[in-house]
């Protein structure tokens, strides 16, 4: 690798299976900074995460992405982070490109590029109350959504709304919101998501836009459901391909290639 490669990556545990890697190469040939820029995942163990971190400028990265279970860490060790991730507690995106570490938090924005429209002044139900909810919430309350959070353990939910706005809703009737997104990992390990969550088949409605952040091979049950319904459906790789844009945006300071990202994060392993 030339000396002057500008590398990134995506640091996690485990973080094989991650798609940015090809969506992130396939943006940088697209805006023929291939053959200076390069990204590669990395898999770091928790106690592995900072003095790697620490040494990543020195190997020519001048910046990664963080996924689970290291988003907590990457804001802890920052230099500086923007509002957006202090306000989350959790950091998606390095820089270091200042000689010191910058955090940022992409998961946020990206949520809200993802939306056919803004969700101000629209009721919203979020289900979650994890890492992926929170940003979420921050998100869809500071553009002036009505959020309303539904979480499996009542009490993190209260929690969130204490901490982050929206109001707790352990019963909600899902056919009064414009707004769904199933922040859950309900499922991800083949789980009915209509069963583990406080929806079903005949609660969407048209005119209804529902997110599922879960992503896998196949479009998921929750979506099915919705779509069927007449509602508008989002994917967790329509959310995925918005925050790694506004990662790279950050890093190289071009406009991301967006077709070529989602051509390149849905394309089969
Ligand atoms: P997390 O912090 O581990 O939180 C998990 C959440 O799911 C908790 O609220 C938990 O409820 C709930 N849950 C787990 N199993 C459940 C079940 N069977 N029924 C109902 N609720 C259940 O995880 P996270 O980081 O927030 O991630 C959540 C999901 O979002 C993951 O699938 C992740 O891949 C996805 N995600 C996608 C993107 C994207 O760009 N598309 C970005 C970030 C995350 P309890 O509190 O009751 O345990």
């Amino acid at each position: 690798m030339s000396r002057a490669m500008k590398r990134l990556a995506v640091l996690g545990h485990p973080v094989a299976h991650s798609r940015s890697p090809a969506m992130h190469n396939a943006a940088l040939a697209e805006l023929g900074l291939a053959g200076e820029w390069s990204y590669e995942a990395i898999d770091l163990a928790p106690e592995e995460f900072e003095p790697r971190v620490r040494a990543m400028p020195d190997e020519g990265f001048v910046g990664a992405n963080v996924t689970l279970p290291h988003k907590g860490a990457a804001l802890a060790l920052a230099d500086t982070a923007s509002e957006t991730a202090r306000a989350i507690g959790a950091a998606n995106t390095l820089s270091f490109a200042s000689g010191e570490v910058d955090a940022d938090n992409t998961d946020a924005p990206g949520l809200l590029a993802a939306l056919p429209e803004s969700p101000r002044g629209r009721r919203a139900l979020v289900l979650g109350a994890g890492g992926a909810a929170r940003a979420v919430v921050w998100a869809l309350v500071r553009e002036g959504a009505e959020v309303s959070v539904w979480n499996r353990t009542a009490e993190r939910a209260r929690q969130l709304c204490e901490e982050l706005g929206g109001t707790p809703a352990p019963a909600p009737d899902p056919t009064g919101y414009g707004l769904i997104v199933n922040s859950t990992t309900a499922g991800l390990r083949g789980e009915d998501p209509l069963a583990e969550l406080p929806l079903s088949a005949d609660g969407f409605v048209p005119g209804q836009t529902v997110v599922d952040m879960v992503y896998g091979e196949q479009r998921s049950r929750l979506l099915a459901a919705a779509g069927s319904a007449g509602a508008s459906t989002v994917d967790g790789i329509e959310v995925l391909v918005r925050q790694g844009a506004l990662s790279l945006e950050i890093w190289t300071g071009r406009e991301p290639p967006l077709e070529t990202m989602r051509a390149a994060a849905r394309a089969r392993l």
